[in-house]
């Protein structure tokens, strides 16, 4: 068996969900490489290169691939998936947009989204907005399959030294083309790689009020998220929404305030280690999975949290 991770990365340095994908990759077992795409990308294919249970890097550095599209990235990994039993991506914006583009090419079913590896052909997947968990085995000869980040801890990311091997980039036919980018800048940690999340809903009750959250989290050094409420009615960017059309989240430490606690916005951060709700109404479903709640007005609440700490 052998098995390709398609890393992902800012042509700069590698992200975190490759590690947790390099994680899923040894429990499934045999030989792994990761397959680094990009522009300028030797740095990358480095840190790829150093990191445990790897043991070849494959690179595809070409100007074309300085802002990939799916479509480029998808006609990279056919150009070597007949050597592969399995291909593996974090299930991120960039997995989830890659690889259902190349199971269909190879005529193979994804597995999607898995957060436990059975065996090398068998694998859990939450189904139902994380409601019940699905054992899936695939019969296909090779095993295209999303990873959730949240459920594999990352693997080291040193101790590994892989070959690496420059490939020959594909050209692709362009049926859409990267035009702009527009990033969001914080100062504050990223949403799904931070190990405190702060995040509020509804009970904000608007923008403004939203201010209050982000004292309280820089002072722990946390990111800023929200329910689907509180980004619908504008408080927030919808790219700090938490919850199954939202990010998927498990910090350490996940302080939900004035948040409900819907099923929606549980199947993102349920597997957070340690859930902390503030809320006025004790009968709200997150008193359910909080391990600890403080009932009161989140108003009085959280600046007086904020003072204490
Ligand atoms: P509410 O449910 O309105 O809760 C507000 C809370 O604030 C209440 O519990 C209230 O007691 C409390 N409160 C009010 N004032 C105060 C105060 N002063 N002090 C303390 N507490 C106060 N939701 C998500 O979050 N993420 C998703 O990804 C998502 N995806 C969805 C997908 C689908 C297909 C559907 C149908 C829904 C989805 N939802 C999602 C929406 C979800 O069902 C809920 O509507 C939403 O999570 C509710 O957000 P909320 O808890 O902020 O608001």
């Amino acid at each position: 068996m052998t098995i390709l991770i398609i890393a992902e990365h800012d042509n700069g340095s590698l992200r975190k969900s490759t590690l947790n994908t390099v994680a899923a990759a040894q429990q499934i077992g045999g030989d792994i490489h990761v397959a680094v795409m990009g522009s300028g990308v030797a740095d990358v294919a480095q840190q790829a290169a150093a990191v445990a249970g790897v043991s070849k890097v494959l690179t595809f550095d070409d100007a074309a691939l300085a802002q990939a599209t799916s479509e480029a990235i998808a006609a990279q990994i056919l150009s070597v998936a007949a050597a592969y039993s399995h291909i593996l991506a974090p299930a991120t914006s960039m997995g989830k947009s890659t690889l259902p583009r190349v199971a269909a090419r190879l005529d193979v079913a994804q597995v999607s989204d898995i957060v436990k590896v059975e065996s090398a052909d068998t694998f859990v997947r939450p189904i139902y907005a994380g409601s019940l968990l699905a054992t899936v085995q695939s019969m296909d000869a090779v095993k295209v399959i999303t990873v959730r980040t949240t459920g594999f801890d990352a693997a080291a990311a040193t101790g590994g030294s892989a070959t690496i091997e420059p490939q020959t980039v594909q050209a692709v036919a362009h049926s859409a083309r990267f035009v702009s980018s527009e990033m969001a800048k914080s100062d504050r940690p990223e949403l799904t790689a931070a190990s405190i999340v702060v995040s509020g809903g509804r009970g904000l009750g608007s923008a403004e009020n939203f201010h209050i959250l982000e004292t309280l989290a820089d002072k722990l050094g946390a990111a800023l998220g929200a329910s689907r409420a509180a980004v619908d009615a504008g408080y927030v960017a919808n790219d700090l929404q938490v919850g199954q059309t939202g990010k998927i989240v498990a910090p350490q430490l996940y302080i939900a305030v004035g948040i409900s606690g819907a099923i929606q916005h549980q199947a993102g951060m349920k597997d957070s280690k340690v859930i902390v709700a503030i809320n006025k109404n004790p009968d709200e479903p997150i008193f359910q999975i909080a391990d600890y709640g403080i009932v009161g007005d989140l108003f009085e609440v959280v600046p007086q949290l904020t003072a204490a700490l």
